[in-house]
């Protein structure tokens, strides 16, 4: 049998490994401890008790009360969630949702259905960093809008959004925001408080959680219409039995980035620095996208006159997984909407791919991603 090349995993804002601390805390819901947490005997006072530990740890991680979080299946629940579930408040009335050109699909589509539904909505440009401007936002502004979703963190150029002075221009306007932050949670602090958002998406496969578990924050006295109708679970905002070993699995996640969010950002940033520099030492000719404020190891290049879905597989028969677009876009050859609203040059755009850095990745491994793309391009 052929030996397996090791691979240099450089995608982790697809989805990350799973943290040897979730995995350890996950076990048990898998195995003897497999009650209902909703039943009325002993045997699931456990799980119940597993969840709302979660919950305590995973809002207190956040800035939030336990009553603010809820589980979901991820990100794009947590997305739909908060979109459709403020929306609903409001059939047929032809509402107002303002979003930004840049916002994973999980937002987008929800918008475009909400579209197809009477709803208006407005899509917010960026300027060549990515950055979504509170005058666009407070100009954008119309008597019939209800709701401003602008994610914290783009899942394509890494670039962080001024959420908080956001927020405030919405609330300024009596709407509620909500922020996508699925990119951001386990990555860089975040609080609700100091970000003053309404609603906060997250999903626990991109801070080293698992696959099919997320959450998000709805602040109290939000009233969102649930979109699952069922056993009543969640306090009745998400039906359905509860993911025990997800929940307990994305607490225990978050609670390992916390203690090391910093330390761990300066080592993965040093990665990212190494890389650009290597591939500017040999005279490379590409534009590094996004801006000064982006996730921590996250970088998109677009390099002249390549096609990046090209450099992609040659790096991927190297063994180096990196990604072109977005994960959960990687079917489209067209070029990303990210990549079209920041107006990357047309002799750069097609070569972009976007590099995302983790813990597992080291020095030795950012020389290999660089001189693998060296030989590529030369
Ligand atoms: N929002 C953003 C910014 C993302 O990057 C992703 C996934 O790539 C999602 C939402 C969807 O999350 P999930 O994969 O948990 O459904």
């Amino acid at each position: 049998m052929k030996a397996m090349k090791t691979l240099i995993y450089a995608d982790n804002a697809a989805t990350t490994r799973l943290a040897k601390e979730a995995l350890e805390a996950m076990l048990p819901w898998l195995s003897e401890e497999y009650g209902n947490p909703s039943t009325l005997y002993g045997f699931a006072r456990n799980p119940r008790k597993a969840i709302a530990d979660s919950r305590n740890a995973i809002a207190s991680a956040i800035g939030a009360k336990s009553t603010e979080v809820f589980f979901t299946s991820g990100g794009t629940e947590s997305d739909n969630c908060a979109l459709k579930g403020i929306a609903f408040r409001f059939p047929g009335q032809k509402k107002r949702i303002i979003t930004s050109c840049i916002e994973h699909h999980a937002v987008l589509n929800s918008c475009t259905f909400l579209s197809k539904m009477g709803y208006n909505v407005t899509y917010l440009p960026v300027d060549r960093q990515g950055i979504v401007s509170a005058q666009d936002l407070e100009q954008a502004i119309t008597d019939d809008t209800i709701l401003v979703s602008i994610m914290l963190a783009n899942n394509e150029i890494g670039t962080i959004e001024p959420v908080a002075k956001l927020a405030a221009v919405a609330h300024a306007h009596g709407l509620l925001f909500h922020t996508d932050a699925v990119q951001a949670v386990g990555h860089i602090p975040v609080d609700v408080q100091s970000l003053g958002v309404d609603m906060l998406s997250a999903s626990a496969h991109k801070f080293n959680g698992p696959k099919g578990t997320g959450f998000l924050y709805v602040r109290e006295g939000v009233d969102l219409l649930p979109l699952l109708s069922g056993g009543g679970q969640e306090g009745g905002r998400r039906s359905g039995t509860e993911n025990v070993a997800g929940i307990v699995g994305m607490a225990a996640a978050l609670n390992k980035h916390a203690s090391s969010i910093d330390a761990d950002a300066r080592y993965i940033e040093n990665l990212r620095c190494r890389l650009i520099d290597q591939l500017h030492n040999a005279n490379c000719d590409f534009i590094v996208n996004g801006c000064k404020e982006h996730i921590p190891g996250s970088v998109s290049l677009s390099f002249r006159n390549i096609e990046g879905e090209m450099l992609l597989h040659r790096l991927d028969l190297m063994g180096i997984a990196v990604a072109t677009g977005s994960a959960c876009n990687s079917k489209e050859t067209v070029l990303s909407h990210v990549v079209r609203a920041i107006n990357v040059p047309s002799d750069y755009a097609n070569g972009t791919i976007r590099v995302t850095l983790g813990m597992d990745n080291d020095e030795a491994q950012i020389d290999q991603i660089s001189s693998a793309i060296i030989k590529i391009l030369y």
